[in-house]
């Protein structure tokens, strides 16, 4: 293993918590398999201190942050730019450096994708999904589920943050020039027995107690279910979808797929995903 140098480059993951971040064992997975002379840490940074770290990262050199809660919207407002993503979205979950400026990106939702491709074999053209969850996850997954040609339902317990995702798709639809064929709505949760794809995008299944954040029957074969919880690893939605023979992911994937994305802004190279997955026990092809 190349140790720290002189001359090693740094990149990092901020946050809080941020002690059990999986970003270090996946990042430092790929420099070790491309033999790049980076290392990758985490560091606790609470609330109020996104400014600072990002004056921290210009001052100190470092050449990469992930950003994770409670950060991403100070983040945003730190950055000297942001990508498309990051500005609809008003979060940044990634900085990369543009010569003397700070970018802000948002990989989220590319990773989401990324992770439906690749583990999946699903391409969104052309399928319903019923995103349950408003959050800023769901509305990464929303805006590029709608992005990618995929119509979405939204549903959530509290109504003002569903039409604020919706109307967020809305834009986004705009964006990518899918425009006034595609369709993002607001809707109930009987909605789930009549979707393609089904994302789970609330923390509901993280504890033992929780509720399931949808009912049992509306699951079913030809599904795909998908919960952006990676631990457990397989939460009740996932075990409940299984047995009713749909397809299931959990949100390892999506989390390997949007470190795969800050990988290549930082470094210049393809993220080694195979090798990065392993590093968080998937099993990648390719
Ligand atoms: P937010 O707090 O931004 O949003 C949470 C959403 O879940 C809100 O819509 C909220 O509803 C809803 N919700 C929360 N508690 C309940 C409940 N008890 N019953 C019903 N709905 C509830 O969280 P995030 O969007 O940041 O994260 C959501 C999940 O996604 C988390 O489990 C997180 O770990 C996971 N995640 C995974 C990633 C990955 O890479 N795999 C990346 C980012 C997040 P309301 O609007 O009514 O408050």
């Amino acid at each position: 293993m190349m140790r720290p140098s002189g001359t090693t480059r740094l990149a990092g993951v901020i946050g809080d918590p941020v002690r059990h971040s999986l970003s270090p064992a996946l990042h430092n997975a790929g420099f070790a398999h491309l033999g790049l002379d980076w290392t990758y840490v985490a560091l606790e940074v609470p609330a109020g201190g996104g400014a600072a770290a990002v004056a921290a990262m210009r001052a100190l050199g470092i050449d990469g942050l992930s950003v994770t809660m409670p950060l991403k919207a100070e983040v945003a407002d730190a950055c000297d730019e942001l990508s498309p993503a990051a500005a609809m979205l008003g979060a940044v979950n990634c900085v990369r450096r543009s010569g003397d400026r700070l970018i802000g990106e948002n990989t989220d939702g590319v990773g989401f994708v990324n992770s439906l491709r690749s583990q999946a074999g699903v391409e969104p053209v052309g399928k319903h999904a019923v995103v349950l969850g408003a959050g800023g996850a769901a509305r990464a997954v929303v805006v590029a589920l709608v992005s990618e040609g995929t119509s979405v339902t939204i549903v959530n317990r509290s109504i003002e943050p569903a039409m604020r995702a919706a109307e967020l798709g809305k834009t986004a639809a705009l964006a990518a020039g899918v425009g006034s064929s595609m369709s993002v709505m607001v809707g109930a949760p009987g909605a789930v027995r009549d979707a393609d794809l089904v994302v789970n995008a609330t923390p509901l299944g993280m504890h033992g107690s929780d509720p399931l954040p949808v009912e049992p029957e509306l699951l079913h074969g030809g599904q795909l279910v998908v919960d952006l919880i990676y631990t457990p690893a397989v939460t009740p939605i996932l075990e409940i979808a299984d047995e009713a023979g749909a397809q299931t992911l959990n949100g390892t994937g999506m989390l390997l797929f949007q470190a795969a994305e800050q990988f290549k802004m930082w470094t210049g190279r393809d993220a080694p995903t195979r090798a990065m997955g392993a590093a968080v026990g998937l099993d990648i092809a390719g």
